[in-house]
Protein backbone atom coordinates (compact mmCIF):
# COMPACT_ATOMS: atom_id res chain seq x y z
CA UNK A 1 0.00 0.00 0.00
CA UNK A 2 1.45 3.35 -0.69
CA UNK A 3 1.61 5.93 2.18
CA UNK A 4 -1.29 8.16 1.94
CA UNK A 5 -2.65 10.49 4.99
CA UNK A 6 -5.63 8.52 7.11
CA UNK A 7 -9.26 10.24 6.66
CA UNK A 8 -10.07 12.28 9.35
CA UNK A 9 -12.23 10.02 10.76
CA UNK A 10 -9.57 7.11 10.81
CA UNK A 11 -7.78 9.97 12.58
CA UNK A 12 -9.80 11.00 15.26
CA UNK A 13 -10.61 7.23 15.91
CA UNK A 14 -7.44 6.31 16.24
CA UNK A 15 -6.95 9.49 18.71
CA UNK A 16 -9.94 8.98 20.60
CA UNK A 17 -8.31 5.12 21.70
CA UNK A 18 -6.13 6.59 23.64
CA UNK A 19 -8.32 8.59 25.54
CA UNK A 20 -11.61 6.74 25.77
CA UNK A 21 -11.05 3.00 26.55
CA UNK A 22 -13.79 2.28 28.41
CA UNK A 23 -17.22 4.11 30.26
CA UNK A 24 -15.29 5.04 32.98
CA UNK A 25 -12.50 7.29 30.96
CA UNK A 26 -15.62 9.24 29.74
CA UNK A 27 -16.76 9.76 33.09
CA UNK A 28 -13.27 10.97 34.42
CA UNK A 29 -12.52 13.27 31.13
CA UNK A 30 -16.22 14.84 31.73
CA UNK A 31 -16.19 14.99 35.70
CA UNK A 32 -12.63 16.49 35.24
CA UNK A 33 -14.40 19.34 32.94
CA UNK A 34 -17.13 20.22 35.28
CA UNK A 35 -14.47 20.71 38.05
CA UNK A 36 -12.67 22.85 35.78
CA UNK A 37 -15.53 25.14 35.19
CA UNK A 38 -15.90 25.78 38.97
CA UNK A 39 -19.24 23.39 39.62
CA UNK A 40 -20.12 22.85 43.14
CA UNK A 41 -22.65 20.24 42.02
CA UNK A 42 -21.99 17.52 40.01
CA UNK A 43 -24.56 15.00 38.54
CA UNK A 44 -23.79 11.55 37.14
CA UNK A 45 -26.07 9.04 35.09
CA UNK A 46 -25.17 6.21 33.95
CA UNK A 47 -27.00 3.23 32.19
CA UNK A 48 -26.31 -0.16 30.47
CA UNK A 49 -22.92 -0.31 32.52
CA UNK A 50 -21.97 3.12 30.42
CA UNK A 51 -22.28 1.54 26.93
CA UNK A 52 -26.23 3.01 26.88
CA UNK A 53 -25.90 6.35 28.51
CA UNK A 54 -23.49 8.55 30.69
CA UNK A 55 -24.73 12.26 31.35
CA UNK A 56 -23.01 14.53 33.59
CA UNK A 57 -24.58 17.19 34.57
CA UNK A 58 -22.94 20.71 36.13
CA UNK A 59 -23.74 24.06 37.54
CA UNK A 60 -19.96 25.00 36.40
CA UNK A 61 -19.19 28.57 34.10
CA UNK A 62 -21.64 27.18 30.83
CA UNK A 63 -19.91 27.69 27.23
CA UNK A 64 -21.13 30.50 25.53
CA UNK A 65 -23.77 28.94 22.31
CA UNK A 66 -20.89 30.85 19.37
CA UNK A 67 -18.09 28.38 21.76
CA UNK A 68 -19.85 24.86 20.99
CA UNK A 69 -19.01 24.60 18.06
CA UNK A 70 -15.44 24.70 18.65
CA UNK A 71 -15.40 23.39 21.69
CA UNK A 72 -15.73 19.59 20.49
CA UNK A 73 -13.22 20.28 17.79
CA UNK A 74 -9.97 18.44 18.49
CA UNK A 75 -6.97 20.33 20.06
CA UNK A 76 -9.26 23.11 21.11
CA UNK A 77 -9.39 24.13 25.03
CA UNK A 78 -10.04 27.46 27.14
CA UNK A 79 -7.44 26.49 29.58
CA UNK A 80 -4.30 27.03 27.70
CA UNK A 81 -2.40 28.89 24.71
CA UNK A 82 1.00 28.51 24.99
CA UNK A 83 3.97 25.65 25.95
CA UNK A 84 5.08 27.42 28.38
CA UNK A 85 1.94 27.27 30.60
CA UNK A 86 1.94 23.34 30.03
CA UNK A 87 4.29 23.63 34.06
CA UNK A 88 1.84 26.00 35.71
CA UNK A 89 -1.12 24.19 34.71
CA UNK A 90 -3.43 24.39 37.77
CA UNK A 91 -6.77 22.93 35.46
CA UNK A 92 -6.96 19.02 34.98
CA UNK A 93 -7.69 19.28 31.75
CA UNK A 94 -5.12 20.66 29.14
CA UNK A 95 -5.22 18.68 25.59
CA UNK A 96 -8.58 19.83 24.45
CA UNK A 97 -9.00 16.24 23.17
CA UNK A 98 -11.79 14.98 25.09
CA UNK A 99 -14.91 16.39 23.45
CA UNK A 100 -13.66 15.72 20.69
CA UNK A 101 -12.83 11.90 21.44
CA UNK A 102 -15.52 11.25 22.82
CA UNK A 103 -17.90 12.83 20.11
CA UNK A 104 -16.34 10.11 17.83
CA UNK A 105 -17.31 7.44 18.68
CA UNK A 106 -20.70 7.88 20.49
CA UNK A 107 -23.52 9.94 20.18
CA UNK A 108 -22.94 13.00 21.60
CA UNK A 109 -25.51 16.05 22.92
CA UNK A 110 -23.79 19.12 24.80
CA UNK A 111 -26.30 21.70 26.15
CA UNK A 112 -25.21 24.75 28.28
CA UNK A 113 -25.70 28.02 29.71
CA UNK A 114 -23.55 30.19 30.87
CA UNK A 115 -24.65 32.75 33.69
CA UNK A 116 -24.79 35.69 32.51
CA UNK A 117 -26.74 34.79 29.37
CA UNK A 118 -30.61 34.30 29.25
CA UNK A 119 -30.97 31.07 26.92
CA UNK A 120 -28.50 27.98 26.63
CA UNK A 121 -27.42 26.05 23.58
CA UNK A 122 -27.58 22.74 22.25
CA UNK A 123 -25.00 20.64 20.08
CA UNK A 124 -25.26 17.40 18.87
CA UNK A 125 -22.46 15.44 17.86
CA UNK A 126 -22.64 11.50 16.13
CA UNK A 127 -19.47 9.40 15.47
CA UNK A 128 -17.41 12.76 15.18
CA UNK A 129 -19.32 14.47 12.45
CA UNK A 130 -20.89 18.06 14.95
CA UNK A 131 -24.54 19.59 13.78
CA UNK A 132 -25.65 23.19 14.07
CA UNK A 133 -25.76 24.71 17.96
CA UNK A 134 -29.64 26.03 18.40
CA UNK A 135 -30.66 27.65 21.23
CA UNK A 136 -32.63 26.11 24.07
CA UNK A 137 -34.30 27.01 26.97
CA UNK A 138 -31.79 24.98 30.19
CA UNK A 139 -30.52 25.80 33.91
CA UNK A 140 -27.34 27.35 34.19
CA UNK A 141 -24.22 24.88 33.59
CA UNK A 142 -23.28 22.01 31.01
CA UNK A 143 -25.54 18.85 30.51
CA UNK A 144 -22.81 16.58 28.39
CA UNK A 145 -25.16 13.19 27.73
CA UNK A 146 -23.21 10.48 25.98
CA UNK A 147 -25.38 7.93 24.05
CA UNK A 148 -24.47 4.50 22.15
CA UNK A 149 -20.55 4.69 23.48
CA UNK A 150 -18.74 3.09 20.46
CA UNK A 151 -21.10 2.09 18.39
CA UNK A 152 -19.05 2.58 15.13
CA UNK A 153 -16.57 0.82 16.72
CA UNK A 154 -17.59 -2.62 17.82
CA UNK A 155 -13.85 -3.84 18.26
CA UNK A 156 -13.77 -1.47 21.48
CA UNK A 157 -17.19 -3.07 22.56
CA UNK A 158 -15.65 -6.54 22.55
CA UNK A 159 -12.75 -5.25 24.65
CA UNK A 160 -14.71 -4.14 27.38
CA UNK A 161 -15.41 -5.86 30.86
CA UNK A 162 -18.27 -7.68 32.49
CA UNK A 163 -20.89 -5.06 33.13
CA UNK A 164 -20.46 -5.14 36.99
CA UNK A 165 -16.99 -4.90 36.37
CA UNK A 166 -17.32 -1.65 34.38
CA UNK A 167 -20.03 -0.67 36.83
CA UNK A 168 -17.31 -1.09 39.06
CA UNK A 169 -15.20 0.74 37.80
CA UNK A 170 -17.24 4.06 37.76
CA UNK A 171 -18.26 3.91 41.07
CA UNK A 172 -14.65 3.92 42.31
CA UNK A 173 -13.87 6.66 40.09
CA UNK A 174 -16.24 8.89 41.17
CA UNK A 175 -15.99 8.06 44.71
CA UNK A 176 -12.24 8.47 44.45
CA UNK A 177 -12.80 11.94 42.82
CA UNK A 178 -15.35 12.86 45.37
CA UNK A 179 -13.11 12.15 48.41
CA UNK A 180 -11.03 14.48 46.56
CA UNK A 181 -13.26 17.39 46.27
CA UNK A 182 -16.14 17.28 49.51
CA UNK A 183 -16.40 20.90 48.91
CA UNK A 184 -18.58 19.70 45.78
CA UNK A 185 -21.53 17.51 45.48
CA UNK A 186 -21.33 14.81 43.61
CA UNK A 187 -24.59 12.15 42.90
CA UNK A 188 -24.38 9.08 41.07
CA UNK A 189 -27.09 6.82 39.65
CA UNK A 190 -26.04 4.18 38.10
CA UNK A 191 -29.44 1.90 36.49
CA UNK A 192 -32.22 4.08 38.53
CA UNK A 193 -30.42 3.27 41.30
CA UNK A 194 -28.43 5.85 44.01
CA UNK A 195 -24.55 4.92 44.18
CA UNK A 196 -23.21 7.75 45.79
CA UNK A 197 -24.54 11.49 47.52
CA UNK A 198 -22.48 13.64 48.98
CA UNK A 199 -23.06 16.77 50.55
CA UNK A 200 -20.03 18.83 49.80
CA UNK A 201 -19.79 20.11 52.99
CA UNK A 202 -15.89 19.78 52.79
CA UNK A 203 -16.00 16.77 55.25
CA UNK A 204 -14.09 13.72 53.58
CA UNK A 205 -14.80 11.19 56.30
CA UNK A 206 -18.10 11.26 55.47
CA UNK A 207 -17.12 10.54 51.74
CA UNK A 208 -14.65 7.49 53.22
CA UNK A 209 -17.16 5.62 54.27
CA UNK A 210 -19.14 5.83 50.87
CA UNK A 211 -15.80 4.45 49.90
CA UNK A 212 -14.81 1.76 52.08
CA UNK A 213 -17.73 1.24 54.13
CA UNK A 214 -18.60 2.67 58.06
CA UNK A 215 -16.53 -0.41 59.68
CA UNK A 216 -13.21 0.66 57.98
CA UNK A 217 -13.43 4.06 57.20
CA UNK A 218 -13.63 4.33 61.07
CA UNK A 219 -10.50 3.08 61.46
CA UNK A 220 -8.82 4.60 58.96
CA UNK A 221 -5.92 7.38 59.98
CA UNK A 222 -5.40 10.73 58.96
CA UNK A 223 -2.20 11.74 57.65
CA UNK A 224 -1.66 15.58 57.25
CA UNK A 225 1.82 16.56 56.54
CA UNK A 226 4.50 18.46 54.73
CA UNK A 227 5.31 22.05 53.77
CA UNK A 228 4.72 24.55 50.95
CA UNK A 229 7.59 22.09 48.78
CA UNK A 230 4.87 18.99 49.29
CA UNK A 231 1.61 18.84 51.17
CA UNK A 232 -0.10 15.61 51.68
CA UNK A 233 -3.38 14.73 52.90
CA UNK A 234 -5.51 11.73 53.53
CA UNK A 235 -5.94 8.28 54.95
CA UNK A 236 -4.24 4.76 55.17
CA UNK A 237 -4.98 2.21 57.45
CA UNK A 238 -3.92 0.70 60.29
CA UNK A 239 -1.52 -2.13 60.14
CA UNK A 240 -4.43 -4.62 61.43
CA UNK A 241 -6.29 -3.82 58.44
CA UNK A 242 -4.43 -4.60 54.86
CA UNK A 243 -5.25 -5.94 51.26
CA UNK A 244 -3.53 -8.77 49.62
CA UNK A 245 -2.37 -6.26 46.59
CA UNK A 246 -1.80 -2.54 46.45
CA UNK A 247 -4.70 -1.87 44.26
CA UNK A 248 -6.19 0.11 47.40
CA UNK A 249 -3.40 2.42 47.50
CA UNK A 250 -4.26 5.40 45.11
CA UNK A 251 -2.82 9.18 44.94
CA UNK A 252 -4.08 12.59 43.70
CA UNK A 253 -1.17 14.65 42.85
CA UNK A 254 -2.75 18.31 41.95
CA UNK A 255 -6.01 16.96 42.05
CA UNK A 256 -6.05 14.64 39.56
CA UNK A 257 -5.71 10.59 40.28
CA UNK A 258 -2.15 9.56 39.24
CA UNK A 259 -1.05 5.64 38.54
CA UNK A 260 2.57 5.34 40.45
CA UNK A 261 3.73 2.72 41.08
CA UNK A 262 6.97 4.30 42.75
CA UNK A 263 4.64 6.66 45.02
CA UNK A 264 2.88 3.21 46.17
CA UNK A 265 6.24 1.43 46.88
CA UNK A 266 6.68 4.38 49.16
CA UNK A 267 3.64 3.85 50.94
CA UNK A 268 4.63 0.40 51.14
CA UNK A 269 7.96 1.11 52.60
CA UNK A 270 6.19 3.28 55.06
CA UNK A 271 4.68 0.03 56.78
CA UNK A 272 8.10 -1.81 56.54
CA UNK A 273 8.14 -4.74 58.96
CA UNK A 274 4.61 -3.82 60.25
CA UNK A 275 2.79 -5.87 57.66
CA UNK A 276 2.93 -9.40 56.93
CA UNK A 277 5.21 -10.14 53.70
CA UNK A 278 2.14 -10.06 50.83
CA UNK A 279 0.27 -7.91 52.47
CA UNK A 280 -0.60 -4.31 51.58
CA UNK A 281 -2.23 -0.96 53.19
CA UNK A 282 -5.15 0.86 52.37
CA UNK A 283 -4.31 4.58 51.36
CA UNK A 284 -6.20 7.42 49.89
CA UNK A 285 -3.46 10.23 49.39
CA UNK A 286 -4.08 13.73 48.07
CA UNK A 287 -0.47 15.28 47.13
CA UNK A 288 0.16 18.58 46.45
CA UNK A 289 3.24 20.05 45.36
CA UNK A 290 3.89 23.24 43.23
CA UNK A 291 2.47 22.68 39.59
CA UNK A 292 6.29 23.57 37.70
CA UNK A 293 7.66 20.73 40.23
CA UNK A 294 5.51 18.05 37.99
CA UNK A 295 5.43 17.02 34.06
CA UNK A 296 1.40 16.64 33.55
CA UNK A 297 1.65 16.05 30.03
CA UNK A 298 3.33 12.70 29.53
CA UNK A 299 0.01 10.20 28.83
CA UNK A 300 -2.83 10.92 26.93
CA UNK A 301 -5.07 10.19 30.09
CA UNK A 302 -3.34 12.43 32.34
CA UNK A 303 -2.85 9.18 34.40
CA UNK A 304 0.64 9.33 34.92
CA UNK A 305 3.03 12.35 35.86
CA UNK A 306 6.93 12.58 35.78
CA UNK A 307 8.29 14.63 38.96
CA UNK A 308 11.27 16.85 38.47
CA UNK A 309 12.45 15.08 41.51
CA UNK A 310 11.10 12.27 42.09
CA UNK A 311 13.80 11.01 44.79
CA UNK A 312 12.66 13.42 47.55
CA UNK A 313 8.44 13.30 46.75
CA UNK A 314 9.19 9.42 47.57
CA UNK A 315 11.05 10.33 50.92
CA UNK A 316 9.20 12.85 51.43
CA UNK A 317 5.76 10.50 50.97
CA UNK A 318 6.99 7.79 52.24
CA UNK A 319 8.29 9.35 56.11
CA UNK A 320 5.20 11.57 56.01
CA UNK A 321 2.86 8.11 56.12
CA UNK A 322 5.43 6.17 58.11
CA UNK A 323 4.38 8.64 61.17
CA UNK A 324 0.92 8.17 61.27
CA UNK A 325 1.25 4.17 61.30
CA UNK A 326 3.72 4.53 63.48
CA UNK A 327 1.74 6.77 65.90
CA UNK A 328 -1.02 4.35 66.13
CA UNK A 329 0.35 0.78 66.09
CA UNK A 330 -0.64 -0.23 69.49
CA UNK A 331 2.24 -1.00 71.83
CA UNK A 332 1.67 -4.31 73.71
CA UNK A 333 0.27 -4.03 77.10
CA UNK A 334 2.37 -5.26 79.98
CA UNK A 335 0.97 -3.82 83.11
CA UNK A 336 0.73 -0.61 84.89
CA UNK A 337 3.88 -0.83 86.79
CA UNK A 338 6.09 -0.83 83.27
CA UNK A 339 7.25 2.09 82.19
CA UNK A 340 9.38 1.15 79.70
CA UNK A 341 7.49 -0.73 76.74
CA UNK A 342 9.92 -2.30 73.94
CA UNK A 343 8.83 -2.14 70.01
CA UNK A 344 10.42 -4.74 68.52
CA UNK A 345 10.13 -3.15 64.84
CA UNK A 346 11.62 0.05 65.98
CA UNK A 347 15.42 -0.78 65.00
CA UNK A 348 14.35 -1.58 61.28
CA UNK A 349 12.91 2.18 61.18
CA UNK A 350 15.12 5.00 60.85
CA UNK A 351 13.55 7.86 63.07
CA UNK A 352 11.93 10.89 61.12
CA UNK A 353 14.36 13.36 60.23
CA UNK A 354 17.72 10.79 60.52
CA UNK A 355 19.80 10.34 57.25
CA UNK A 356 21.22 6.32 58.74
CA UNK A 357 18.39 5.06 56.36
CA UNK A 358 19.62 5.36 53.27
CA UNK A 359 17.69 4.54 50.13
CA UNK A 360 18.80 4.19 46.77
CA UNK A 361 16.10 6.08 44.43
CA UNK A 362 17.06 4.08 41.31
CA UNK A 363 16.67 0.70 43.27
CA UNK A 364 13.42 1.63 45.00
CA UNK A 365 11.91 2.97 41.89
CA UNK A 366 12.55 0.54 39.41
CA UNK A 367 13.48 -2.36 41.34
CA UNK A 368 9.74 -3.63 41.66
CA UNK A 369 10.13 -7.55 42.95
CA UNK A 370 7.66 -7.00 45.53
CA UNK A 371 4.74 -5.65 43.27
CA UNK A 372 1.99 -7.68 43.82
CA UNK A 373 3.57 -10.93 45.36
CA UNK A 374 0.42 -12.87 45.07
CA UNK A 375 2.12 -16.74 44.60
CA UNK A 376 2.09 -18.68 41.55
CA UNK A 377 -0.86 -20.31 41.43
CA UNK A 378 -0.28 -23.85 39.74
CA UNK A 379 2.35 -24.84 42.07
CA UNK A 380 1.91 -25.14 45.64
CA UNK A 381 -2.23 -24.03 45.17
CA UNK A 382 -3.23 -26.61 43.22
CA UNK A 383 -0.99 -29.96 44.27
CA UNK A 384 -2.59 -31.66 41.80
CA UNK A 385 -2.95 -34.77 43.51
CA UNK A 386 -2.86 -37.55 41.22
CA UNK A 387 0.31 -36.19 39.22
CA UNK A 388 1.96 -34.90 41.49
CA UNK A 389 4.58 -37.60 43.27
CA UNK A 390 3.25 -37.47 47.05
CA UNK A 391 5.72 -35.51 49.23
CA UNK A 392 4.96 -37.01 52.55
CA UNK A 393 6.46 -35.94 55.81
CA UNK A 394 7.97 -38.69 57.80
CA UNK A 395 6.42 -39.90 61.09
CA UNK A 396 6.82 -37.32 63.68
CA UNK A 397 7.42 -37.55 67.28
CA UNK A 398 6.30 -34.44 69.32
CA UNK A 399 8.83 -32.85 71.28
CA UNK A 400 7.26 -29.51 72.55
CA UNK A 401 5.95 -26.07 71.54
CA UNK A 402 8.14 -22.94 71.32
CA UNK A 403 7.39 -19.29 71.17
CA UNK A 404 3.50 -20.60 71.16
CA UNK A 405 4.36 -20.52 67.54
CA UNK A 406 6.41 -23.35 66.17
CA UNK A 407 6.29 -27.41 67.00
CA UNK A 408 9.24 -29.19 67.82
CA UNK A 409 9.51 -32.48 66.39
CA UNK A 410 12.06 -35.54 65.82
CA UNK A 411 11.70 -37.43 62.80
CA UNK A 412 14.27 -40.42 62.16
CA UNK A 413 16.53 -37.96 60.36
CA UNK A 414 16.78 -35.46 62.90
CA UNK A 415 14.66 -32.55 63.91
CA UNK A 416 11.57 -30.86 62.72
CA UNK A 417 10.49 -27.05 63.65
CA UNK A 418 6.78 -26.56 62.46
CA UNK A 419 5.36 -23.38 61.80
CA UNK A 420 1.67 -23.92 63.56
CA UNK A 421 -0.09 -21.66 61.33
CA UNK A 422 1.71 -22.51 58.03
CA UNK A 423 0.81 -25.73 59.16
CA UNK A 424 -2.86 -25.88 60.03
CA UNK A 425 -3.62 -23.44 57.43
CA UNK A 426 -2.34 -26.80 54.97
CA UNK A 427 -4.13 -29.19 56.42
CA UNK A 428 -7.41 -26.89 56.48
CA UNK A 429 -6.89 -26.07 53.08
CA UNK A 430 -6.40 -30.03 51.93
CA UNK A 431 -9.26 -30.99 53.78
CA UNK A 432 -11.81 -28.17 52.75
CA UNK A 433 -10.54 -29.05 49.12
CA UNK A 434 -11.10 -32.66 49.58
CA UNK A 435 -15.19 -31.81 50.34
CA UNK A 436 -15.05 -29.40 47.61
CA UNK A 437 -14.25 -31.83 45.25
CA UNK A 438 -17.43 -34.28 45.91
CA UNK A 439 -19.79 -31.49 44.77
CA UNK A 440 -21.78 -32.26 42.22
CA UNK A 441 -21.04 -29.31 39.60
CA UNK A 442 -24.87 -28.76 38.53
CA UNK A 443 -26.02 -29.14 42.14
CA UNK A 444 -27.16 -26.23 43.69
CA UNK A 445 -26.10 -27.69 47.15
CA UNK A 446 -22.61 -27.69 48.78
CA UNK A 447 -20.65 -30.68 49.64
CA UNK A 448 -18.97 -28.49 52.45
CA UNK A 449 -21.10 -28.81 55.44
CA UNK A 450 -22.16 -25.70 56.96
CA UNK A 451 -22.48 -24.94 60.93
CA UNK A 452 -25.31 -22.71 62.07
CA UNK A 453 -23.70 -19.44 64.51
CA UNK A 454 -25.48 -19.06 67.88
CA UNK A 455 -25.57 -15.51 67.22
CA UNK A 456 -25.97 -14.89 63.62
CA UNK A 457 -22.99 -11.64 62.83
CA UNK A 458 -23.84 -8.60 60.53
CA UNK A 459 -21.57 -7.37 58.64
CA UNK A 460 -21.16 -3.93 56.72
CA UNK A 461 -19.52 -3.16 53.60
CA UNK A 462 -19.24 -0.18 50.90
CA UNK A 463 -21.95 0.03 47.87
CA UNK A 464 -19.41 -1.35 45.73
CA UNK A 465 -18.54 -4.35 47.64
CA UNK A 466 -22.57 -4.77 48.33
CA UNK A 467 -23.18 -5.05 45.38
CA UNK A 468 -20.87 -7.41 44.28
CA UNK A 469 -21.12 -9.72 47.09
CA UNK A 470 -24.65 -9.65 46.62
CA UNK A 471 -24.17 -10.94 42.53
CA UNK A 472 -21.63 -13.91 44.34
CA UNK A 473 -23.88 -15.08 47.11
CA UNK A 474 -24.62 -18.38 45.23
CA UNK A 475 -20.94 -19.16 45.56
CA UNK A 476 -20.88 -18.48 49.06
CA UNK A 477 -23.58 -21.45 49.38
CA UNK A 478 -21.56 -23.04 47.34
CA UNK A 479 -18.45 -23.07 49.82
CA UNK A 480 -20.40 -23.68 53.02
CA UNK A 481 -21.44 -20.36 54.13
CA UNK A 482 -25.26 -19.28 54.58
CA UNK A 483 -25.10 -15.45 54.21
CA UNK A 484 -28.08 -12.46 52.80
CA UNK A 485 -28.54 -9.63 52.66
CA UNK A 486 -29.67 -7.47 55.53
CA UNK A 487 -29.96 -4.27 54.49
CA UNK A 488 -28.53 -1.65 52.65
CA UNK A 489 -24.70 -2.38 52.46
CA UNK A 490 -25.13 -5.03 55.63
CA UNK A 491 -25.30 -8.82 55.39
CA UNK A 492 -26.03 -11.26 58.47
CA UNK A 493 -23.90 -14.29 58.20
CA UNK A 494 -25.72 -16.84 59.36
CA UNK A 495 -23.70 -20.05 58.96
CA UNK A 496 -20.02 -21.06 58.20
CA UNK A 497 -18.32 -24.11 57.16
CA UNK A 498 -17.97 -26.55 59.78
CA UNK A 499 -14.52 -27.37 59.09
CA UNK A 500 -13.63 -23.50 59.81
CA UNK A 501 -16.16 -23.27 63.10
CA UNK A 502 -13.41 -21.21 64.80
CA UNK A 503 -13.02 -18.58 62.16
CA UNK A 504 -14.44 -14.98 62.67
CA UNK A 505 -17.66 -14.75 60.50
CA UNK A 506 -16.81 -11.31 59.70
CA UNK A 507 -12.57 -12.09 58.87
CA UNK A 508 -13.78 -14.59 56.80
CA UNK A 509 -16.32 -12.09 54.56
CA UNK A 510 -14.05 -9.53 54.25
CA UNK A 511 -11.55 -11.54 52.74
CA UNK A 512 -14.00 -13.36 50.53
CA UNK A 513 -15.46 -9.96 49.20
CA UNK A 514 -11.33 -8.73 48.82
CA UNK A 515 -11.58 -12.12 46.36
CA UNK A 516 -14.02 -11.71 44.41
CA UNK A 517 -12.82 -8.11 43.76
CA UNK A 518 -9.58 -9.69 41.89
CA UNK A 519 -12.15 -10.19 39.16
CA UNK A 520 -11.40 -11.52 35.58
CA UNK A 521 -9.48 -14.59 36.70
CA UNK A 522 -8.93 -17.06 33.85
CA UNK A 523 -9.55 -20.81 35.96
CA UNK A 524 -12.73 -20.77 37.85
CA UNK A 525 -10.97 -24.11 40.03
CA UNK A 526 -8.29 -21.42 40.15
CA UNK A 527 -9.93 -18.79 41.38
CA UNK A 528 -11.78 -21.00 44.16
CA UNK A 529 -8.98 -22.70 45.18
CA UNK A 530 -7.55 -19.41 46.06
CA UNK A 531 -10.85 -18.21 47.59
CA UNK A 532 -10.22 -21.41 49.60
CA UNK A 533 -6.67 -20.50 50.35
CA UNK A 534 -7.31 -17.25 51.77
CA UNK A 535 -10.70 -18.18 54.45
CA UNK A 536 -8.06 -21.37 55.38
CA UNK A 537 -5.48 -19.06 56.38
CA UNK A 538 -7.59 -16.96 58.49
CA UNK A 539 -9.26 -20.06 60.03
CA UNK A 540 -5.88 -21.53 61.04
CA UNK A 541 -4.60 -21.46 64.35
CA UNK A 542 -2.43 -18.54 64.61
CA UNK A 543 1.02 -17.83 65.57
CA UNK A 544 0.97 -16.76 69.58
CA UNK A 545 -1.79 -19.36 70.38
CA UNK A 546 -1.04 -21.71 73.04
CA UNK A 547 -2.07 -24.98 72.00
CA UNK A 548 -2.37 -28.17 74.19
CA UNK A 549 -0.21 -30.95 74.11
CA UNK A 550 -3.23 -32.68 72.28
CA UNK A 551 -3.45 -29.63 69.66
CA UNK A 552 -0.10 -29.84 68.74
CA UNK A 553 0.05 -33.94 68.16
CA UNK A 554 -3.16 -33.72 66.19
CA UNK A 555 -1.86 -31.44 64.09
CA UNK A 556 1.64 -32.75 63.39
CA UNK A 557 -0.13 -36.20 62.69
CA UNK A 558 -2.92 -34.05 60.21
CA UNK A 559 0.45 -32.79 58.49
CA UNK A 560 1.48 -35.80 57.83
CA UNK A 561 -1.88 -37.07 56.29
CA UNK A 562 -1.56 -34.13 54.14
CA UNK A 563 -0.38 -34.63 50.24
CA UNK A 564 1.32 -31.47 50.25
CA UNK A 565 2.28 -30.90 53.85
CA UNK A 566 6.02 -28.95 53.40
CA UNK A 567 4.27 -25.91 51.97
CA UNK A 568 1.37 -23.84 53.13
CA UNK A 569 -1.57 -22.93 50.40
CA UNK A 570 0.41 -19.93 50.06
CA UNK A 571 3.78 -21.77 49.20
CA UNK A 572 5.85 -20.96 52.42
CA UNK A 573 7.30 -23.81 54.54
CA UNK A 574 5.74 -25.08 56.91
CA UNK A 575 8.80 -27.15 58.31
CA UNK A 576 12.08 -25.98 58.18
CA UNK A 577 14.59 -29.63 59.08
CA UNK A 578 17.44 -29.75 60.61
CA UNK A 579 18.87 -33.21 59.83
CA UNK A 580 21.26 -35.08 62.08
CA UNK A 581 24.28 -34.67 59.70
CA UNK A 582 23.94 -30.87 59.96
CA UNK A 583 24.01 -30.86 63.73
CA UNK A 584 27.10 -32.94 64.02
CA UNK A 585 28.84 -30.85 61.34
CA UNK A 586 27.51 -27.80 63.63
CA UNK A 587 28.29 -29.34 67.02
CA UNK A 588 32.20 -29.80 65.34
CA UNK A 589 32.00 -33.43 65.32
CA UNK A 590 31.83 -33.67 62.14
CA UNK A 591 34.06 -32.35 59.30
CA UNK A 592 35.20 -28.33 59.67
CA UNK A 593 32.15 -26.59 58.10
P1 LIG B 1 -9.87 20.41 27.86
O1 LIG B 1 -10.64 20.06 29.08
O2 LIG B 1 -8.56 19.71 27.79
O3 LIG B 1 -9.75 21.87 27.65
P2 LIG B 1 -12.10 19.24 26.46
O4 LIG B 1 -12.22 18.66 25.11
O5 LIG B 1 -12.38 18.36 27.61
O6 LIG B 1 -10.66 19.85 26.59
O7 LIG B 1 -13.06 20.49 26.54
C1 LIG B 1 -12.90 21.54 25.62
C2 LIG B 1 -13.37 22.86 26.19
O8 LIG B 1 -14.76 22.83 26.36
C3 LIG B 1 -12.80 23.17 27.55
O9 LIG B 1 -11.55 23.82 27.46
C4 LIG B 1 -13.87 24.08 28.14
O10 LIG B 1 -13.67 25.41 27.75
C5 LIG B 1 -15.14 23.59 27.48
N1 LIG B 1 -15.91 22.72 28.39
C6 LIG B 1 -15.97 21.38 28.34
N2 LIG B 1 -16.78 20.89 29.29
C7 LIG B 1 -17.23 21.96 29.98
C8 LIG B 1 -18.10 22.12 31.12
N3 LIG B 1 -18.66 21.07 31.74
N4 LIG B 1 -18.35 23.39 31.54
C9 LIG B 1 -17.80 24.44 30.93
N5 LIG B 1 -16.96 24.34 29.88
C10 LIG B 1 -16.68 23.14 29.39
MG1 LIG C 1 -11.33 18.18 29.51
Amino acid sequence: MPIHLLSSEVASQIAAGEVVERPASVVKELLENALDAGAIKISITIEGAGQRVIEVADNGCGIPIDELAIAVERHSTSKLSTAEELFRIKSLGFRGEALASIGSVSRMTLTSRPEDVAVGARLRVEGGQAGKAGPIGVPQGTVVRVEDLFYNVPARRKFLKSDTTERRQIDKLVTRYALAYPQVRFQLRQENRNNLQTSGNGDRREVLAALYGVEIARQMLEVLAGDERLRLSGYISPTSLTRANRREITFFVNGRPIQDPALSTAVVKAYHTMLMVGRYPLAILFLEIPPEAVDVNVHPTKAEVRFLDSRSIFTGVRDAVRRAPLAHTPIPELGDQLVWTPRPWVDSISPAGSSTHRMDPASELTGERDLETRPPLSSPLLPSQTELPVQRVPLLRLVGQVASAYLVAEGPDGLYLVDQHAAHERVLFERFMALHGLADENSERSAIPAQALLQPVTVDFSPASARMLTEQLPVLVKLGFQVELFGPGTFLVRAVPSLLSGIDPEAALRVLVEEFEEDETPLKAEVEARIIARICQRAAVKAGQVLSEEEQRALLSDLEACHSPRTCPHGRPTMIHLSVDLLERQFGRRGSR
